[in-house]
């Protein structure tokens, strides 16, 4: 859901649109329009399918508040927010951290759903106001108070990652006092209510007889399975990386390289016999000049090898990411995939003092989550 276009920002939040939010638009003007066109005979079919539209852009409206909600609860609880993003199923605040306490989770979650609720009711009290006025704008404020309505009760279906879900977790959170058990929890629920949705939806297709509202509804329940699964995967290598510096994971620097060695001394020489995929290339202070990686010499026709010194293929120090040892493992790890390197050089005062390695990392996450489960099994 990273992927979408900055539209604007509110109060330094960016908010971001994702492509397929113009398909929900569309559904929205299409089957809006369509009860509109059957429910108000005298209306025009323009004026219909364009209310249809106004009704499309009003939600995407109000689901954006839904979520400047959760956001700005966040934000007054200390947990930056900088973008949201609205993609077809709803918006996303995307928290750069996850909350501290049950008590913070609960508040950001209910924020959403309440706000739902409250703007459902505003557009409730408007619509029996303005009742026996225009058709064309009492039609509308009863599809947003109705729409609102669905999406605040949506949302409380209590399984993660949905806001319901997040409420569920910091409940049992708050009783159990463990995190893990608590998102396990919520994020078995959320899947559950995924596949609920998508054999209802199933049924409603072919037995029910309603294929595109039978197809929608299994859509859903496809992306929150989707969604539990991951966003659990997520929380638990949040929390197993919690606290852990680069220092803990790295590899010991390799040796370095002289930038004058060819590439056949390197890859002979170093590469193949320590079965490394990047070297440093340190000057004669040994400070950091470069890294020579494994792609750098694939550039290199193999006939140029022998004459070719390693300064001239190296990714230099000024195009190179680098971490330092005392960095989270959390934000080297995220800057990696951002770049989808391999490794990264942990550089300290100038000069290498590890390496730390994608592969060697996740096998580690993966040998201390095994651990954690082993720990907590025995813990009961
Ligand atoms: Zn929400």
């Amino acid at each position: 859901m990273g992927n979408g276009v900055k539209v604007f920002s509110i109060g330094g939040i960016g908010i971001y649109v994702n492509w397929s939010w113009i398909i929900a638009i569309a559904i929205v003007t299409w089957s809006v329009g369509d009860f509109f066109h059957v429910t108000y005979p005298s209306w025009s079919t323009g004026t219909a399918y364009a209310l249809g539209l106004l009704s499309g852009v009003l939600l995407f409206v109000t689901v954006l508040i839904h979520e400047l909600a959760h956001s700005f609860t966040a934000r007054a609880n200390g947990l930056p927010v900088n973008t949201i993003t609205l993609f077809i199923f709803g918006g996303v605040s995307n928290l750069t951290r996850e909350p501290q306490t049950p008590r913070i989770e609960f508040l950001v979650a209910i924020a959403g759903p309440l706000m739902s609720l409250v703007l459902s009711g505003i557009f409730y009290v408007l619509y029996i106001a303005l009742h026996g006025g225009p058709t064309e704008v009492t039609a509308v404020l009863g599809y947003l108070a109705s729409v609102n309505l669905i999406l605040a009760i949506f949302n409380l279906i209590p399984g993660f990652p949905l806001d319901g879900g997040r409420v569920l977790r910091s409940i049992v959170w708050a009783i159990t006092g463990n995190l893990r058990r608590a998102t396990h929890i919520a994020s078995n629920i959320g899947d559950g209510f995924g596949y609920l949705f998508i054999v209802a939806g199933l049924l409603e297709a072919f037995v029910g007889g309603d294929v595109i509202a039978g197809i929608w509804l299994a859509f859903i329940g496809w992306f929150l399975h989707n969604a539990a699964t991951a966003s659990y995967q997520q929380a638990v290598m949040d929390r197993v990386l919690i606290g852990v510096e680069v220092r803990n994971v790295m590899d010991p620097a390799p040796a370095g390289v002289g930038p004058s060695l060819t590439i056949q001394e390197a890859v002979e020489g170093h590469m193949m016999t320590r079965g490394t995929r990047a070297l440093p290339v340190n000057g004669p202070d040994g400070s950091l000049l470069g890294l020579l990686t494994l792609s750098d010499v694939q550039q290199v026709p193999r006939d140029d090898w022998a004459t070719t010194p390693a300064s001239k293929v190296m990714t230099s120090l000024d195009h190179l990411q680098t971490t330092t040892p005392d960095a989270g493992l959390r934000e080297a790890l995220a800057a990696m995939a951002e770049h989808n390197y391999n490794q990264l050089p942990v550089v300290s005062n100038g000069r290498v003092v590890g390496i730390l390695n994608r592969g060697h990392v996740l096998q580690w996450i993966h040998l201390r989550e095994a651990l954690a489960q082993k720990q907590e099994a025995g813990k009961s």
